[in-house]
């Protein structure tokens, strides 16, 4: 019984569960999973570190745009958990990525034309092979419009950022649960408004909206949704 190899992408709304789902499927099924938004914080963070600012706190676009090219994002898995690391010029950045400080630059970074067309180049060179899962804001509408599996998730704000608020407690991180759904629905807005390849769903996608489900019922829902599409 051949399966074909497939690519899987998965867009939604910031902090919906899309990353676990996302890599709780690659691991079953043997695929790789790549964490697009991890490579739009790389960049910020770049951004960050080399005081490509403007005085206001925004980025300097001009600034950035003339060093773009010494960003380099990978990906190298961690032997213990299996999972992808961020790595930026080669140092791993996975948990400076994941930072309040981060996590508001990204979206103006985010959608600069120069980052997003240098970024969707990596992306799809990265599903040639397929067998891949991908999750971002655009990837069943602009980084893989041709998909075979595409997922549109979502859920409520004050979910999304409450579910944040205990991701970045368990790491030990001091958050604020206002300031966190501040910057959900600041992101939400800017991410739906930019002009080049916005936040929406592709015609095509199922639609899962998870404000209700445990993470059990979504995988498995995810799990049956992939195996139809292989068998097919
Ligand atoms: O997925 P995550 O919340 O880590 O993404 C961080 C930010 O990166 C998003 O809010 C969005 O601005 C940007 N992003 C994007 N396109 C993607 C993935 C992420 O613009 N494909």
């Amino acid at each position: 019984m051949g399966k074909k190899s497939i690519i899987v992408a998965i867009d939604g709304h910031s902090s919906c569960g899309k990353s676990t789902m996302a890599k709780s499927l690659a691991r079953k099924v043997g695929y790789v999973y790549v964490d697009t938004g991890a490579m739009y914080r790389a960049v910020a963070l770049f951004a960050l570190r080399n005081s490509l600012l403007t005085p206001e706190g925004g980025v300097d676009e001009e600034r950035l745009r003339r060093r773009m090219g010494e960003v380099e994002i990978s990906f190298s898995l961690d032997p213990q958990t299996r999972m992808p690391r961020t790595m930026l010029c080669g140092e791993d950045v996975e948990a400076e990525i994941r930072t309040m400080e981060v996590s508001n630059l990204v979206s103006p970074v985010a959608a600069l034309p120069f980052v997003r067309e240098a970024l969707t180049r990596q992306q799809q060179a990265m599903g040639l092979k397929k067998g891949i899962v991908m999750d971002g804001r655009d990837i069943g509408t602009a980084v893989f419009p041709d998909a075979e599996l595409k997922i549109f998730v979502t859920a409520s704000a004050e979910v999304r950022a409450q579910r944040r608020y205990d991701e970045l407690k368990a790491k030990g991180q001091e958050v604020c649960f206002e300031e966190i759904l501040q910057n959900v629905q600041e992101r939400d807005y800017i991410d739906s408004h930019r002009e080049l390849n916005p936040l929406r769903q592709a015609e095509d996608a199922l639609v899962l909206d998870n404000s209700h489900m445990t993470m059990e019922e979504q995988d498995a829902w995810l799990m049956e949704k992939f195996n139809l599409r292989t068998q097919e």
